[in-house]
């Protein structure tokens, strides 16, 4: 399949020339034709599959055909997305499909002033990508009117769940016109997202692309068990791996986040964080410093780093194992992007053994343990791990470098959890 047969235009064409995309991805091959039906579609995907072109091109086609004498005058298409980084994404993407044609678009999100987005929105805009808070607020303040959007996308509607925003969502939802196109994306489907999705869509058609469980496939992974104390040391011995150029790291909290940066700068490793707590020029900053190669190491929060793309994204590693599993099949989705190979390190301690089993469980994988590295869990740890199994243990060229002689802790094992549920 390549993109010529799916009826697109020919700026859009030419502009995914310009983008070096050559075949669509499942997602995009499996919707873009529904959309241009102007059928409501319930996608199941997540970031790295190639979502965002699977909505933004048939949106710009659409909105060309439909308005050909643009007037700009009435937003036509909303999209909400959870987050700014996302939210930018978004805006790029559309800028990108849509470079030869006369569309435009906006991005609106929170935390930082409002001045320059309300002068966007006064110039005129056809496609509207914003955050939900500051969406509501712009509308109160009677700068934006949604009663002529004929195309509604709702984006990560399981993130929007998690991050407490679906009561702005409905806020939002209430004000469209009941006539519409609805695109409704979620990499999971809790009761409560299922129940929204029913309210919003109409004759939907569903497109299911790598569920989060087979998306963790794709990506080499392994874990690390470790004494909590050890883990700043693991860290910087891992990270003697030339091959590791550009890391993600990700931590619980923005407080184990900023500390992981102070440790990685003490020993000459570049690193910085991206947090809720930075204001939103220090988030893009770190992250362009990142994409750009000034920086090798950028540490993330959760929420903060959903949605990152970084093409070239080498290496993710858990610094903490996240409570919820759905989480670490987020974040090691960060990597391995559009078909890519990428590597997925989790540095597991005795408290988070409960944790790692039901990332197991879920991902319904054996993930190798590394053996024969210099920090192993003390015994206390290891005899609560599962079901020793010599050929799944991997030994990494950097899994010896420094090992601690005469500690005989490191004896084979496989990490299984105790049993699989799918
Ligand atoms: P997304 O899932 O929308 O976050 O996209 C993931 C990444 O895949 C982005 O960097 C896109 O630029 C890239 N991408 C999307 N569609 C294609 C395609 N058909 N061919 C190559 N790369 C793509």
């Amino acid at each position: 399949m390549t993109f010529n047969e799916l009826n697109l235009i020919e700026p859009i064409l030419k502009a995914l020339e310009t983008e070096g995309y050559k075949t669509p991805t499942p997602i995009q091959e499996q919707s873009i034709p529904i959309l241009l039906k102007r059928k409501d579609l319930l996608g199941c995907a997540q970031t790295g599959t190639g979502k965002t072109a699977a909505f933004a091109i048939p949106i710009l086609q659409i909105l060309h055909e439909e308005h050909a004498e643009r007037t700009h005058k009435n937003i036509k298409t909303l999209i909400l997305t959870p987050t700014r980084e996302l939210a930018i994404q978004i805006g790029e993407s559309f800028a990108a499909y849509g470079r030869n044609l006369r569309i435009r678009h906006t991005v609106i999100f929170g935390g930082v002033p409002q001045g320059a987005q309300v002068q966007a929105l006064n110039r005129g805009v056809d496609i509207l990508i914003a955050t939900p808070g500051r969406l509501l607020d712009l509308m109160n303040q009677g700068y934006i009117n949604i009663k002529d959007i004929s195309i509604f996308v709702l984006d990560e509607a399981d993130r929007m769940l998690d991050m407490g925003f679906i009561h702005d969502v409905k806020r939002v939802v209430a004000k469209l016109p009941q006539k519409r196109q609805t695109l409704f994306f979620s990499a999971t489907m809790p009761p409560e997202i299922q129940k929204l999705s029913t309210t919003l869509l109409h004759n939907a058609e569903t497109v299911t692309v790598t569920p989060p469980a087979t998306t963790a496939e794709l990506v080499e992974q392994s874990v690390y068990f470790v004494d909590k104390k050890d883990k700043r040391q693991l860290l910087t011995h891992v990270l003697r791996d030339p091959a590791m150029k550009m890391v993600l790291v990700f931590t619980r909290t923005k407080h184990g986040a900023d500390k992981v940066v102070k440790d990685l700068q003490k020993v000459d490793i570049t690193a910085e964080a991206i947090h809720g707590n930075k204001s939103q020029n220090a988030r893009q900053r770190a992250l362009s410093n990142f994409k750009e190669g000034r920086i090798r190491v950028l540490v993330a929060t959760d929420i903060a780093a959903r949605g990152i793309d970084v093409d070239l994204l080498s290496h993710v590693i858990n610094y903490e194992i996240p409570e919820v599993p759905e989480t670490y099949v987020h974040r090691i989705g960060r990597t391995g992007r559009a078909g890519a190979s990428g590597t997925a390190l989790s540095f597991c301690d005795e408290e988070e053994m409960q944790d790692w089993r039901n990332i197991l469980k879920i991902t319904a994988q054996k993930i190798p343990v590394v053996e024969g590295h210099p920090y192993p869990m003390s015994q206390s740890g290891q005899i609560t791990i599962n079901l020793p199994k010599n050929k799944d243990v991997v030994r990494r060229p950097n899994a010896v470098a420094g090992s601690n002689g005469g500690n005989n802790n490191n004896r084979r094992r496989f990490s299984n959890g105790g049993g699989r549920a799918r």
